[in-house]
């Protein structure tokens, strides 16, 4: 529970600023873990990389792991983690397991903001 809930809404210094509007849509403490959860997922470099590649192709454990220059093992700790927050999805065909972005809203801001604060353009 937010700590501005069940108050009268009146701050312990008042600026001038009409915070009832923000207040309102301030995330739960609920919303605000699950956020985090997935930012402290692609805070890590390897993650955000395997996570960055598969927004743009499917692709398989070794090929992700020689594009990445990772080592398979690595590579797959970190897609099972990727893929148990819902940010990629599997598919098997015969013996091979191809991995790709979830299609969701949440992993396109995420494959944006990526871009955006690395300064890159999308490869499409
Ligand atoms: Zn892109």
């Amino acid at each position: 529970m937010s700590n501005y809930e069940n108050t009268d809404n009146v701050l312990p210094h008042q600026h001038g600023e009409d915070e009832e509007k923000i207040i309102k849509d301030m995330p739960s403490d609920e919303m605000a873990r699950s956020v985090s959860g997935i930012l402290k997922l692609l805070g890590d470099p390897s993650r955000l990389k395997i996570f960055w590649l598969l927004c743009h192709c499917e692709e398989c454990v070794i090929n992700i792991a020689a594009l990445t220059e990772m080592s398979s093992p690595a590579v797959s700790h970190h897609l099972r983690l990727l893929k148990s927050s819902g940010l990629i999805v599997s598919r098997r065909e015969g013996k091979e397991m191809y991995y790709k972005a979830a299609d969701t809203e949440m992993t396109k801001s995420l494959h944006v903001t990526i871009e955006s604060v690395a300064d890159i353009t999308c490869p499409g």
